[in-house]
């Protein structure tokens, strides 16, 4: 099967009394990420990665951070756009890997409602999904909260039409 390999990095400002989204879960803590839309790290590292694998350009190319109509949009919307772009190509996921870079709050306990959510934005079984957290180890911006990043890869593969259209 004619595997592709999708790499994908983000990373969001974080700020005091914002709401923290990260894959499509608002995780409770006093601090969240700034963006310009709902900043979810992980979504736009994952969106990356699947456009990547595919040769579909960025997450930018396709959702500019000028153009109004994604202003505080759900970063769930952008990623089932990009699961529709990546379908009308005949590819399907195979897995994905990501891991979010943040010293604060701990990701562990939410991982699973994580990879649920994922998984029925992308309709990809929650087991190819996987959701690893480490923190900076109190170095750089990361390590001040200034800041969160996210590093994600993916497989994907054409799915195979038995029609032969
Ligand atoms: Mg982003």
């Amino acid at each position: 099967m004619h595997h592709r390999i999708g790499f994908g990095f983000d990373v969001h400002r974080v700020e005091e009394g914002r709401p923290f989204w990260i894959g499509g879960i608002e995780i409770p803590h006093s601090h969240g990420a700034v963006g310009h839309s709902d900043a979810d790290v992980l979504i736009h590292a994952i969106c990356d990665a699947l456009l990547g694998a595919a040769n579909l350009g960025d997450i930018g190319f396709h959702f500019s951070d000028k153009d109004p109509q994604y202003k505080g949009i759900d970063s769930k919307l952008l990623l089932k756009d990009v699961m529709l772009l990546l379908r009308e190509k005949s590819y399907e996921v195979g897995n994905i890997d990501a891991t979010i870079v943040l010293e604060m709050p701990k990701i562990n306990p939410h991982a699973e409602a994580i990879k649920a959510s994922l998984s029925e934005v992308m309709a990809v079984a929650g087991d190819d999904i996987s959701i690893k957290a480490t923190t900076n180890e109190r170095m750089g911006f990361v390590g001040r909260e200034e800041g969160v990043a996210c590093y994600a890869v993916c497989l994907i593969y054409k799915v195979e039409r038995a029609d032969n259209s």
